[in-house]
């Protein structure tokens, strides 16, 4: 049988009935072995999570206020979920040790991490295994990084014999034994971790959405799922501002070649998403995976006579952009004109400053701004080698008016980026999907 680690986010373990599905999943498959638990979840639209309301405390009692309110809110949350489930674990001892190392200083990762800590213990009681403490076996070194290889040796040896363990997400230990969280959403990474050292055949995210979707259903109605998708279409779709899990959490595992599982604590049944290393992906999937993208783009296109004959135009063009500390997305060419793509929130306002750096450096023939484009990425492992795939997507633009400005295509074969006017962003999301969903 498969070794499972299963990561659960914290809307699917915000209250006693969450608890009570998640059992009931973990049950269905002996393989789930090792679980790894965020904080309590917004339990409605206007809840609040509990880790927002322990950094609340922490910040409280770093200003030297009152922060007994909200944690008295806290310990209510968890003080009824093990009521309601009859835990034998009396749990106020350790919430009141976490109250009054927050009211001492503690910092703000310590209190943050205990949303984790406390629900872990809870889970470890009801699921009846045993509770590895993160801080035990993951760590950080002395700048803060994540320290992958100590992880993955100390993490390894202490869960590979134990039969069936609750490891806490979000947090992990420093050199010196102080806690420290990854960034929001940090369960996620701690998860892939735990896959990695135990060395897992599926790292399962439970969430509350069934998988990914091939488009933003905020931009296309009622996208379909993506069933399967490679680590490397999932960065290219993530880039492109498609997000569901942490960016992070991908590397732990796809380093070891491990899939990753995304399903939906609420409706286990559906089929979720499954992302799997590059080389395992079948061709004959789908065309297009998915298409994502984001507004908010200048293109700056240089042109000069002869422009592939120059040695070191190129570099002339974006040491200019270096110069100036600006980071750029894309670089289309065409014979005698070179295009930088830069995100707005780069420029910040200064493309005179960024036109006349290119024309001291690199003596065009011109210099273009085109400002308020929107980048749209057609994302697809199965457009490689495929014949047709691109003038099926022109023409899906052009009978939407969808006026193209700029075209790149990744060497993979695997995306088409083009540049058009924010104003046509929607309409050019939803032609593309229309025609190869
Ligand atoms: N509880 C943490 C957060 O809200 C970490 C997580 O849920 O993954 O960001």
């Amino acid at each position: 049988m498969g070794v499972t680690v299963a990561k659960f986010g914290g809307s699917s373990l915000a209250d006693a009935g969450q608890f009570n599905k998640v059992k009931s999943i973990i049950g269905l498959d002996a393989g789930r072995r090792y679980i790894v638990p965020s904080a309590p979840g917004k339990r409605t639209y206007k809840d609040q999570k509990i880790t927002d309301m322990l950094y609340e405390c922490q910040k409280k009692a770093k200003a030297g206020l009152p922060f007994s309110e909200i944690f008295d809110s806290i310990v209510e949350r968890y003080v009824d979920i093990a009521f309601e489930l009859s835990l034998k674990i009396d749990i106020l001892p350790h919430l009141n040790i976490v109250r009054e190392r927050i009211q001492g200083g503690a910092s703000a990762d310590y209190a943050a991490s205990r949303g984790e800590y406390i629900n872990g213990l809870l889970i470890a009681d009801f699921l009846g295994c045993e509770f590895v403490d993160a801080a035990e076996i993951i760590f950080f070194d002395e700048s803060g990084a994540f320290d992958a290889d100590k992880t993955q040796q100390i993490a390894s040896k202490r869960l590979l014999n134990v039969e069936k363990a609750v490891i806490p997400g979000f947090y992990g230990s420093l050199p010196d034994g102080e806690i420290k969280t990854f960034s929001r959403g940090g369960s996620d990474i701690s998860g892939a971790i735990v896959a990695r050292a135990v060395h897992a055949d599926v790292y399962e995210n439970w969430t509350d959405v069934s998988g990914f979707l091939m488009a933003d259903p905020r931009i296309v109605s009622n996208p379909k799922t993506i069933e399967r998708v490679t680590y490397r279409e999932l960065r290219e779709l993530a880039y492109m501002g498609a997000t569901v899990l942490h960016e992070a959490s991908i590397f732990p595992v796809r380093q070891a070649s491990i899939p990753i599982h995304v399903k939906n604590t609420n409706e286990p049944e559906s089929p979720g998403t499954i992302i799997v290393p590059d080389k395992e992906a079948a061709d004959n999937e789908r065309l297009v995976t998915g298409v994502a993208g984001k507004k908010g783009f200048t293109v700056i296109a240089v042109e000069k006579d002869n422009m592939n004959a120059e040695i070191g135009f190129a570099r002339k063009v974006l040491g200019a952009m270096e110069d100036l500390g600006i980071s750029i997305e894309h670089m289309p060419t065409g014979i005698d004109t070179l295009c930088v793509v830069v995100s707005d929130a780069q420029l910040n306002g200064r493309e005179k400053e960024v036109v006349d750096a290119i024309i001291e450096k690199s003596c065009p023939d011109s210099v273009e701004v085109y400002a308020n484009m929107a980048l749209v990425a057609t994302v697809g492992r199965g457009m490689a080698k495929r014949v047709g795939t691109s003038a099926r997507l022109f023409s899906a633009l052009s009978r939407e008016n969808v006026n193209i400005r700029m075209i790149d295509q990744g060497s993979s074969e695997m995306n088409i980026i083009i540049g058009i006017e924010n104003d046509d962003f929607n309409a050019a999301v939803n032609a593309i999907y229309r025609e190869f969903a």
